[in-house]
């Protein structure tokens, strides 16, 4: 049976899977959430997204999430938290959400192949970086094209590191990264910086640090890693090669919620916004990582997150006595699972 098939055939049928939680999203918020919600004996379902794992899946070695202090590579530690939620009964369907709704409760989530309804649900869709979208980003990512300095600054170590972007996180990542790289060029497209004034001063005075101002990034160059960088002046055109091992590219993130645009209250920049803990404007919906936090994002903080928003879920569930289990004529036997 085809997917379109299977999803008309539930539809028609009226048949659709109830959940106490459905998460939304697969990195480590949701995989967190998953392990908390199903120990919790929550019935729990996970729909990872279109790139089950998230962010971390497209990282080579992880350094700096404790207990492991040989690092992990990204893939590895998401396969992980992945098997530690389904160990404890989480469901984890890959597949993405195209379509919410949160009129009403049960709550109904529409996915490529499937309908679903849950009592709580809880988003962890995260963020995506920015890309320039320029030749060699793709072909040179994980090879000295990154959007991560805290995650892969220690991996350049006495190399010429350009960075690019006039914001908070592009002048913050320039300062960390001098602790690693020779020099580091921040590339900035106009001539004065979105950044705050204190960042902006700890830049100006740290000697490893040089602004080229005015200028964009419009090649990558290198065999096997990144060696240079092409930039050009935006008023004449000027094309200059930059002879650098790393590109931090820090042009902002987009959190990944156009879908839930107009039923959720999300921010000018289209973050979630939360009323206090993990809730967010819909009662019985929750969020964690980077959805919502711009300022951390780091997998350990999205992990921390995801826990919290699970607790959460749980204590609502229990004082409003919302659970699945408890209903008749629950049918959970269209659960599609690739897996
Ligand atoms: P941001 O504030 O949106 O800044 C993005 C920067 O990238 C801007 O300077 C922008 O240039 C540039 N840019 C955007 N698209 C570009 C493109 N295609 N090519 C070249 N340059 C491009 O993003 P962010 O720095 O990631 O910060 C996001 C939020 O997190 C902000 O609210 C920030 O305050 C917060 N944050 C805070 C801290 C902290 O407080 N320690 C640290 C990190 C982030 P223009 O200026 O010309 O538009």
């Amino acid at each position: 049976m085809s997917r379109t098939d299977r999803r008309e055939e539930s539809v028609n049928s009226g048949k659709l899977s109830l959940y106490d939680v459905i998460i939304i999203g697969s990195g480590p918020a949701g995989y967190t959430a998953g392990i908390y919600t199903s120990r919790a004996r929550l019935k729990t379902l996970l729909i990872t997204g279109s790139l089950p794992g998230g962010q971390l899946m497209t990282t080579s070695e992880v350094e700096n999430y404790p207990g492991f202090p040989n690092g992990i590579f990204g893939p590895e530690l998401m396969m992980n938290m992945r098997q530690q939620a389904e160990r404890f009964g989480a469901v984890a369907v890959d597949d993405e959400v195209i379509k919410v709704d949160f009129h009403r409760r049960p709550f109904e989530l529409t996915t490529n192949i499937e309908t679903y309804k849950a009592e709580a649900v809880l988003i962890c869709t995260g963020a995506s970086p920015r890309k320039l979208g320029i030749k060699g980003e793709e072909i040179f990512a994980g090879r000295g094209v990154s959007y991560c300095a805290t995650c892969d600054g220690p991996f350049f170590k006495g190399e010429d590191i350009v960075v690019v972007g006039g914001g908070d996180t592009a002048l913050e990542e320039a300062t960390f990264l001098t602790k690693f790289g020779k020099s580091v060029k921040i590339v900035h497209r106009r001539d004065s910086l979105r950044a705050s004034k204190i960042l902006q001063d700890k830049a100006f005075e740290n000697p490893k640090i040089e602004f080229l101002w005015h200028n964009v990034v419009i090649d990558i160059q290198g065999s096997k890693k990144v060696a240079s960088v092409v930039v050009s002046d935006v008023n004449n055109g000027k094309v200059k090669n930059i002879p650098a091992g790393g590109l931090f590219v820090a042009i902002g993130h987009d959190p990944n919620t156009h879908i839930f645009k107009g039923q959720l209250e999300l921010d000018e920049k289209g973050y979630i916004v939360l009323k206090g803990n993990s809730s967010t404007s819909i009662e019985g919906v929750f969020a964690a990582g980077d959805v919502h936090d711009y300022r951390y994002r780091q997998a350990i903080t999205a992990g921390g997150f995801g826990c919290m928003a699970a607790l959460d879920v749980e204590k609502w569930l229990l004082e409003h006595q919302h659970h699945a289990q408890d209903r008749e004529n629950l049918d959970t036997s269209n659960i599609y699972r690739s897996t």
